[in-house]
């Protein structure tokens, strides 16, 4: 940051008065603009025996298969964002949304959950940020070609928690992953 959003003025970077951490402060207008996590919200939807992917259309990690999910929008609930990430990613209506998982980002700042949820109906297409939107069985999930890390761990505990049929929510950090491993 290097101009003050409230009055155009440059940033400096210090610690306030009874703080700890280093800000972007405009010492012209004393505002403090402070930096915190963003959160990213998303659906498992489920029809039948299957879970919908949307392969991405957009970096990061274009090409690689992803549950619908994105950054929240002020003024709206986390459900609302799922829903409305996966109508646009996947021009899918799901219903009966109930926190899954939860990961905490820390490297990159971010916060990631997922609700499960189910398809209203099987009629879905691909959004302006999807290739193509398709419904994989398990044993037809691409596991080398997701995207990213909590989309894995969130289908590797659903198939693992559907087999009991009890579906707690999970919280867990994931940290940086080496460049060699296999990204699930
Ligand atoms: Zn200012």
């Amino acid at each position: 940051m290097k101009y003050c959003s409230q009055c155009g003025s440059t940033i400096t970077e210090q610690i306030p008065d009874g703080d700890n951490r280093i800000r972007f402060v405009c010492a012209a207008c004393d505002t403090i603009h402070y930096q915190n996590p963003r959160i990213v919200a998303g659906c498992l939807p489920v029809w039948g025996d299957s879970i919908l992917l949307c392969r991405r259309a957009i970096e990061p990690r274009r090409g690689y298969w992803t549950l619908p999910a994105g950054f929240m929008e002020n003024g709206e609930t986390m459900q609302q964002a799922a829903e409305r990430e996966t109508l646009e990613e996947a021009c899918a209506r799901v219903t009966g949304l109930r926190l899954y998982t939860l990961f905490d980002l820390p490297h990159i700042n971010q916060v990631y959950t997922f609700f499960r949820a189910e398809l209203l109906d099987d009629r879905f297409c691909a959004g302006d940020e999807s290739l193509e939107v398709k419904l994989f069985s398990q044993a037809e999930i691409p596991w080398s070609e997701l995207a990213f890390p909590t989309v894995g761990r969130t289908l590797e505990y659903f198939f693992a928690d559907r087999v009991q049929q009890t579906f707690p929510v999970r919280n867990e950090a994931i940290a940086p992953m080496p460049m060699a491993r296999r990204q699930v």
